[in-house]
């Protein structure tokens, strides 16, 4: 009986006072509201526990991308991922995929996006942001990198496009994923990861909690998408990634986990799709 009992997976259990072990999977360090002070926000997302942190660049120019690199070389636990955000799919040329494949020489880039469709906005056009899409699924594969995908009110073309084009080898996620369970089957299907993030803690998010309580655990993420999307009780202010612990806590709370295994359990999962090291744990 008692051997039995050991060989039971138990969740992990934390020491008096420490922290989980949080990542922020996607938020925007290079922002122009977030760049001066990165480095403070660093510091104060440390001390909430986030011992990773991925930075996206990809909205505007190229230049964006460069500086997500340039603060993910300054920092051990924080990486790159770089792109063409499908608000400025028009932009989204030849020429740009050969910029992005020269930056992610860097060890520091460990995913291309966010790429994806957003029929929200439409900032720009249907067809250039699925040629964009396409073409990001292409260089992710080329440059064996796993994608991260935007996905706004666009599921069933997101998923017939990655379909299409098949997933990259490395695999993907689907970031701030706000679909139907339907919809998360399909991107689960397709092998993708769902990353959640602070809408989680919205009041009007009942259904969206519903779905990410049936989500399989190893396919689940976290994220910020900092400084959009701040969860409660922060709104109204910009978000920042400690608030990533808000989204720890609402995801936990819905699945009835414990939040510290389960923040290991992310952990794992986000090293496992990116491939970096997981820092130890203290
Ligand atoms: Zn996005
Ligand atoms: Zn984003």
């Amino acid at each position: 009986m008692e051997k039995r009992r050991e060989n039971e997976q138990r969740p992990a259990v934390m020491p008096a006072g420490a922290l989980p072990q949080l990542i922020d999977t996607h938020c925007h360090l290079a922002d122009p509201r977030l760049q001066a002070s990165a480095g403070s926000l660093i510091a104060r997302a440390e001390a909430a526990g986030v011992r990773v942190i991925l930075a996206v660049g990809a909205i505007g120019s190229i230049q964006t991308d460069r500086d997500t690199v340039a603060i993910a070389e300054q920092y051990r636990n924080l990486y790159a991922v770089i792109g063409v955000h499908p608000h400025d799919a028009g932009s989204c040329d030849r020429e740009r995929m050969d910029e992005l494949a020269e930056l992610a020489r860097c060890a520091k880039v460990v995913a291309i996006g966010e790429t994806g469709m957003d029929l929200h906005y439409r900032n720009s056009s249907r067809a250039a942001q699925e040629e964009a899409l396409r073409l990001h699924l292409r260089l992710a594969r080329r440059l064996s990198l796993p994608v991260v995908i935007h996905c706004r009110e666009a599921e069933s073309i997101v998923a017939q496009i990655v379909g299409e084009e098949g997933m990259p080898p490395r695999g993907g996620a689907i970031h701030c994923f706000t679909g139907s369970s339907a919809d998360a089957a399909r991107f689960l299907e397709l092998g993708l990861y769902l990353s959640f993030s602070g809408i989680l803690t919205f009041k009007n998010a009942a259904a969206l909690r519903e779905t990410a309580r049936l989500i399989p655990e190893d396919r689940l993420l976290i994220e910020t998408d900092a400084p959009y999307l701040t969860p409660e009780p922060h709104r109204g202010h910009l978000n920042e990634p400690a608030y990533v612990q808000l989204t720890l806590s609402a995801l936990a709370r819905v699945r009835n986990a414990e939040p510290a295994a389960l923040a290991a359990r992310i952990m794992t999962n986000a090293a496992t799709l990116f491939g970096f090291s997981p820092p130890p744990v203290n």
